[in-house]
C-alpha cells in the first residue's frame, strides 16, 4: 500500500493547532509525530505543507443532489456534487434520501443508492428523509438503523402536501426514534401559516423573489422550533437536531432547551451567515430568485414582529450562537437549481421558484472567512465543519480527526493567498450562476485527500469516479 507524508505543517484539531507531520499508510493515518520525526526514506508521496494548515476533510452533514423538487432536480449530480465538494475541501457528504407520502422507504433508499453508488469522487452517506409517517414507515425507520448505517431521519414541518407532517406523525416518528436511538432532523418552519401569507401574497400581486422571504417571517420558524422541541420532549428526550437555522428568534428556543440539558442540537448555514434579504432576495427584476431557499435569507435587521431580544440583527445572533455551541454544525443544504429552466419557473410567482442555493464547494472557504475577520477561531472552525459533524452524526473516528486509525481524509489549507469565487473564476458545481459571485476569500484549498488519495492539488483534480464509498453511520456520539 502507498505512503504519504504530510510534513511541516500545522495541525488544526477542534482542541488545538500543533506542527506534526503526519504519516499516511494506505487509506488511513497511521502516526503522527514532531516534524522531521519520519525518515522520507520510502515514502511514495511527499506533501510539503510548509507555511500552510493540516485539517481533517470537511464534512458537509447536509446536501440534496438530484433532489426532486418543483418539477425539477437539483442540478448537480452525485459526480458533479460530489467533485465540487472535494475542490471545497469536503471530503464527505450526507445527503438525504427521500421518501414522500405514499411511497415506499426501502425503495427511496434503493433510489439514492442508485443515484450514488459507483459516482462519487468522495466518500457519502445518507440521512433518511421519512415525508409519510403511518405504520409502515415507522417500521422501516427501526431497520435502517439496524441494518443500514442510517441513525438520522429528516421529517418536515413545512411543505404542506409534499413532506410536511403534522405533530401526530411527528410525534410518532419522534418516539420511534427514541425507542432505537436516532436523532431527528427537522425542517422547523410552520408551513400551514406560511402557505396562508402565500396565497395572500399573491393574491396582492406581490409576487417578486423577495416575497418568498416575507411570507416566511422568522417567529414562524420560532415556533416551529419551539413546537419541535416540546414534542421531542414528550417522545422521551429524543435527540432533535434542527437543519438550516436562519433566525435568532428560532436560535433563542434552541439555547433555551439547551440550557435545560436537552438533547436540542442545530446547524447553520454559510447563506445566512453572510448573505442579506436586502442584497440577495430584494435585488431588482428576477435575479433574487437565485437566493430562494427555505428557511430563506433573513433581513439584515430583526423582522419587525421579532419575538426576543433586539440588538444586532439575525446574522449577529447566528455567530454568537456558533461562538456558544448554541449552533453545532456549518452545512450547506446544497441544493442547486440553474437560473435557466428551473428557477424561471417561478417567472411572475415567487413560490414556484425551485427552493435551493448551491454551496458544497465553498463552504469550508467561506465559514474560514469567520476565522480571518475574528467570528470564530481556527478551532471552532474545524470543530463546527469537521469534527462534531462526524460526532453528531456517528462517524467518529473514522471521520473527523486527524488520529491514527482515522481515514486519511485530509486537507492542506493555504492561508497566504485567496479565492475568488465566480462563474468565470473558482466555480465547479453544475449551476449557471453562484450564489457567491464576486467573493474574494482569505485563504484556498491546497491539497485534498480522500481515504489517502489525493483528489485536488495544484488547481488540478486528480478524483475518481467511483472512489468515494458508502458510509455505515453509528449513533450520535454528541449527547448530553
Ligand atoms: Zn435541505
Amino acid at each position: 500500500m502507498a505512503t504519504t507524508l504530510i510534513k511541516n505543517g500545522k495541525v488544526v484539531s477542534a482542541t488545538g493547532v500543533i506542527a506534526h507531520d503526519v504519516l499516511i499508510d494506505g487509506e488511513t493515518i497511521r502516526a503522527l509525530g514532531a516534524p522531521g520525526y519520519f525518515t522520507e526514506e520510502g515514502i511514495d508521496h511527499i506533501i510539503d505543507a510548509a507555511g500552510k494548515y493540516v485539517i481533517p476533510g470537511g464534512i458537509d452533514v447536509h446536501t440534496h443532489m438530484e433532489l426532486p423538487f418543483g418539477g425539477t432536480f437539483a442540478s448537480d449530480t452525485f459526480e458533479t456534487g460530489s467533485n465540487a465538494a472535494a475542490w471545497g475541501g469536503t471530503t464527505t457528504i450526507i445527503d438525504m434520501a427521500v421518501q414522500r407520502y405514499g411511497e415506499n422507504v426501502h425503495e427511496g433508499l434503493a433510489e439514492w443508492h442508485r443515484k450514488a453508488d459507483g459516482n462519487c469522487s468522495i466518500d457519502y452517506s445518507f440521512h433518511q428523509i421519512i415525508g409519510g409517517v403511518d405504520d409502515q414507515s415507522l417500521k422501516d425507520m427501526k431497520y435502517l438503523v439496524e441494518h443500514e448505517g442510517i441513525s438520522s431521519f429528516k421529517l418536515f414541518m413545512a411543505y404542506p402536501g409534499v413532506f410536511y407532517s403534522d405533530d401526530g406523525q411527528i410525534l410518532r416518528a419522534m418516539q420511534t426514534a427514541a425507542e432505537c436511538g436516532a436523532m431527528i432532523l427537522m425542517h422547523a418552519e410552520n408551513g400551514i401559516a406560511i402557505d396562508v401569507l402565500v396565497q395572500q401574497a399573491l393574491a396582492r400581486g406581490d409576487t417578486d423573489p423577495k416575497f418568498h422571504s416575507y411570507t416566511r417571517p422568522s417567529p414562524l420558524e420560532a415556533e416551529a422550533t419551539h413546537r419541535a422541541i416540546v414534542l421531542s420532549h414528550v417522545a422521551g428526550n429524543v435527540p432533535l437536531y434542527i437543519v438550516h437555522m436562519s433566525a435568532g428568534d428560532a436560535l433563542n428556543e434552541v439555547a433555551a432547551a439547551r440550557h435545560a440539558g436537552r438533547n436540542v442540537f442545530a446547524e447553520t448555514c454559510p447563506q445566512y451567515l453572510y448573505l442579506t434579504l436586502e442584497e440577495t432576495l430584494g435585488k431588482p427584476g428576477f435575479e433574487g430568485a437565485k437566493w430562494v431557499c427555505s428557511t430563506p435569507v433573513r433581513s439584515k435587521d430583526h423582522d419587525p414582529d421579532y419575538i426576543g431580544q433586539m440588538g444586532h440583527g439575525h446574522q449577529g445572533d447566528l455567530w454568537k450562537g456558533l461562538r456558544m455551541n448554541e449552533l453545532a454544525i456549518v452545512s450547506t443544504d446544497h441544493c442547486p437549481f440553474c437560473m435557466k429552466d428551473q428557477k424561471e419557473l417561478g417567472l411572475g410567482n415567487f413560490s414556484a421558484i425551485p427552493n435551493g442555493i448551491g454551496g458544497v464547494e465553498h463552504r469550508m472557504e467561506l465559514l474560514y472567512q469567520g476565522v480571518v475577520t475574528g467570528e470564530i477561531s481556527l478551532e471552532r472552525w474545524v470543530e463546527t465543519c469537521c469534527t462534531t459533524p462526524a460526532r453528531m452524526f456517528g462517524m467518529y473516528p473514522k471521520k473527523g480527526v486527524i488520529a491514527p486509525g482515522a481515514d486519511a481524509d485530509i486537507v492542506v489549507w493555504d492561508p497566504n493567498t485567496k479565492t475568488k469565487i465566480g462563474i468565470n473564476d473558482k466555480h465547479h458545481m453544475n449551476m449557471d450562476h453562484s450564489a457567491w459571485e464576486g467573493w474574494v476569500i482569505d485563504g484556498k484549498v491546497d491539497t485534498v485527500l480522500s481515504r489517502g488519495s489525493v483528489v485536488v492539488s495544484n488547481d488540478t483534480f486528480h478524483g475518481r469516479k467511483g472512489h468515494g464509498q458508502y458510509v455505515r453511520r453509528g449513533l450520535s456520539q454528541y449527547l448530553v
